[in-house]
């Protein structure tokens, strides 16, 4: 009888570094727990498509359990961990305590409201498939509202849709949300005046997408005027109460929709850990990914703070955490065989984002381009990504059904 007892990793979190590290010791002589509160590893970039009604919340999610089946090493947990020992070396998770060897804190990260607490209550949200279908509900929910309403002010109102943060999720939600309306609602709402409705899109900043080269922010601008989405640049959001958006120069704005996609901070559990943080309540990790104090806790994906090489923070991407968590999979192994850690480095895959049909922008091994060659490589990109062949198969559908027809096929409102 083998009487060896197997180290214990446990991961929180089945997000992109989540699953990584999980892979990644697949055939380690290892015994790993993976636990999520959510029982599906869900596809983040695609959640604003959830949002305007271009696909279903199921084929961008996927079960953890369905994933790993094959994987003998792993057992998946759904629960939320509330509090972490890092002392003692367990976790509390449905009111029972687990124990560990190693952890792996992959819990991602939370909508930052700034203090802008109203917005919690009025504003709309991407960050999991309750808040994106939540937001498909009410976005159909203001045509409906708007076929007919007689007061040409509340008619606006409802007609305006406003989108704060000039980011990539920004920007592709009022790209997304522009076309709907002009190609899509047109049809189906023929009594609609839509000289009357409005997609803005508020950036506090001199430009959108803050972190590409000049030559991409000009396009992305260009490319949201031919979508019809009036971009309001170094104009910021003071507050909103449901009816109106109140900006930095003390104007007003009537509308019912206002969606955040202006910021982002470490999940609720990275809190409570009494461990040093960087900006954004993100956990502040050696180069190795792991704690100085606690080494054999390892932070990565949007919880981490990891700088550059010139000392910038590495941003909030899938692909930071699809990386650290093949690193930490590695580093867990280096350590078991009593090798010295690997430090982490960034290759950067370059910048992608999509505008719309037929318009992108990329920039990919050093070189700038926009347009249709760079929505088609986001296009295939994305497909590639998204876990599953049936979802696979499933979004190209859709979207080519979209594509040729002019429709997006899940406009439904639904009970939340
Ligand atoms: C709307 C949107 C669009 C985006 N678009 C892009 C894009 O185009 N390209 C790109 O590269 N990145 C994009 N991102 C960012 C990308 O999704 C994140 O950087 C990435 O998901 C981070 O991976 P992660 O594993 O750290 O966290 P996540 O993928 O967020 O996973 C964290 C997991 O932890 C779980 N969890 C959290 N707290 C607990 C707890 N206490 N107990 C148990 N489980 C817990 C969560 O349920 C979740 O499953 C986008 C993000 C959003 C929200």
């Amino acid at each position: 009888m083998n009487t060896t007892r197997k180290l214990h990793v446990l991961i929180v979190g089945a997000g992109f570094a989540g699953l990584e590290v999980a892979r990644g010791l697949s055939k380690a002589p290892v015994r790993i727990t993976l636990i999520d509160k959510h029982n599906h590893h869900l596809f983040q970039p695609l959640l604003y498509q959830v949002a305007i009604a271009g696909l279903l919340p199921s084929q961008i999610a996927h079960p953890v359990r369905t994933i790993f089946r094959k994987q003998k090493n792993l057992a998946f947990q759904m629960g939320e961990v509330t509090s972490i020992d890092l002392e003692k070396k367990f976790v509390k998770l449905n009111g029972s305590a687990i124990a560990y060897d190693y952890l792996v804190l992959a819990a991602g990260a939370r909508t930052n409201f700034f203090g802008f607490e109203a917005l919690e209550q009025y504003g709309l949200q991407l960050k999991d498939i309750e808040t994106a279908v939540r937001t498909r509900n009410h976005l159909l929910s203001m045509f409906e509202q708007a076929s007919h309403e007689a007061e040409v002010e509340k008619r606006r109102a409802l007609l305006t849709f406003v989108i704060v943060g000039g980011g990539p999720t920004g920007v592709e939600t009022a790209g997304a949300l522009g076309e709907l309306m002009t190609h899509v609602m047109r049809k189906d709402y023929p009594r609609i005046d839509f000289s009357e409705a409005r997609v803005m899109l508020l950036e506090a900043g001199p430009s959108l997408l803050a972190a590409y080269p000049p030559e991409l922010r000009e396009a992305t601008l260009r490319l949201l005027k031919d979508k019809h989405v009036d971009v309001c640049l170094n104009t910021k959001m003071q507050g909103y109460d449901g009816q109106r958006v109140v900006l930095g120069d003390g104007s007003t704005l009537a509308t019912q929709t206002l969606i955040w996609t202006a910021g982002a901070k470490a999940a609720v559990v990275v809190d409570a850990l009494e461990v040093e943080k960087a900006g954004l309540g993100r956990v502040r990790v050696e180069p190795t990914l792991n704690l100085m104090r606690f080494p054999e806790t390892f932070v990565i994906g949007d919880a981490a703070y990891v700088a550059d090489s010139n000392g910038q923070p590495l941003p909030m991407l899938s692909t930071v955490a699809i990386q650290q968590g093949q690193t930490t999979a590695k580093n867990i192994l280096r350590w078991m065989a009593g090798k010295p850690l690997l430090t982490f480095e960034y290759k950067d895959p370059g910048l992608l984002a999509t505008v719309g049909r037929n318009a992108a922008v990329a920039r990919i091994f050093g070189i700038s381009f926009s347009g249709f060659i760079a929505w088609v490589i986001w296009v295939f990109l994305h497909i590639y990504r998204i876990i599953g062949f049936r979802n696979r198969l499933l979004v190209m559908f859709n979207w080519a059904w979209d594509y040729f027809f002019y429709d997006n096929q899940v406009r439904l409102i639904t009970k939340e």
